[in-house]
């Protein structure tokens, strides 16, 4: 293995330590205590793994939270009535729906509920277009995370070759965004891409938001690319990502494993939203 890895776990980390030292500041400046509320429907048990992590991020940075959890059979308009009253609570900052709610609710209604001020995962059309506009705003957290895998590993993204595989409203749309932002040449693939392998191979920066286990081969790699894997599958052999880790890292410069790569900074990202939106708010 020839490649450097990207360390999501140590990246998440130093970007807490940041966020928990800006809301100290904050605080002793005379601003109120930021606060993430957080709705849970239902008992899926992901969900609630998800939920608590990002509880247990709040408490270790000092941001404070609510938590309001759902019987799995309520209905949409009493979650919507919820949502709406969290956008009109002064003292919520970010509003956080544990996607994806039970079959009988929207998840699009619900997040057009989100006042745009609080929507700290980035997942309104407010949000969206903002970012697709260029001008500031709350953005998603997972391709934010993958952005500050790139800063953190030095890689020099104005006028670098940028593929994107994958153009889901979560990851990948806001990546070409984002990374148009930084002055990427930025290229989408996906399911209908032609040659995925020739596209791919362009690439300085890769990034696999994919959702098919190993998708990504050495064929795809550049020699001497960067290669963030977004993707999270679990297989018969265990969590694995879209890029085929053992014998990409042959030939990519760096790579970010599965686990302990992208994943790790959805929850760090979602804490730098919070604060900037409670920073926002206060203004
Ligand atoms: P999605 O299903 O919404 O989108 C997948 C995209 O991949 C689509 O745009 C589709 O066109 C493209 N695609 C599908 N098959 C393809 C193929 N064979 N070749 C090329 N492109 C193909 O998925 P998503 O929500 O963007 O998630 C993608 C992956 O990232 C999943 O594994 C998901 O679990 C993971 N994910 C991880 C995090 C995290 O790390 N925190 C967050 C979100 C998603």
């Amino acid at each position: 293995m020839s490649a450097k890895i990207i360390d999501g776990r140590q990246v998440s980390a130093e970007v807490k330590d940041r966020v928990a030292a800006e809301v100290a500041e904050y605080v002793a400046g005379g601003g109120r205590q930021p606060v993430l509320a957080t709705v849970l429907v239902g008992d899926d048990p992901a969900s609630h793994v998800y939920v608590s992590n990002k509880l247990k991020a709040c408490e270790a940075v000092g941001i404070g939270s609510v938590h309001h959890e759902l019987p799995a059979e309520t209905s949409q308009d009493d979650l919507l009535t919820l949502v709406r009253a969290l956008g009109e609570d002064d003292g919520v900052d970010g509003i956080l729906v544990q996607m994806p709610p039970p079959d009988h609710i929207d998840p699009d209604v619900v997040i057009a509920a989100i006042d745009p001020a609080k929507d700290v995962d980035g997942l309104t059309a407010t949000s969206a277009g903002l970012l697709a506009g260029g001008r500031p705003g709350l953005v998603s957290c997972t391709p934010a995370g993958v952005i500050e895998l790139l800063d953190h590993a030095g890689v020099e993204l104005e006028g670098a070759e940028a593929v994107i595989v994958g153009r889901s409203n979560l990851v990948g749309r806001p990546l070409i965004s984002l990374l148009l932002g930084r002055n990427a040449t930025v290229t989408a693939a996906h399911s209908r891409t032609r040659d995925l392998a020739e596209v791919c191979s362009r690439a300085d920066v890769l990034v696999a938001a994919v959702g098919v286990p190993k998708l990504i081969g050495a064929d795809h790699v550049k020699p001497g690319a960067t290669v963030i894997d977004v993707g999270i599958n679990r297989t018969d052999d265990g969590l694995v990502g879209d890029v085929d880790f053992d014998a990409v890292a042959d030939v990519a410069g760096a790579i970010t494993p599965v686990p302990g790569g992208v994943g790790p900074m959805t929850i760090a990202m979602l804490m730098v939203n919070t604060l900037s939106a409670a920073k926002a708010r206060a203004k």
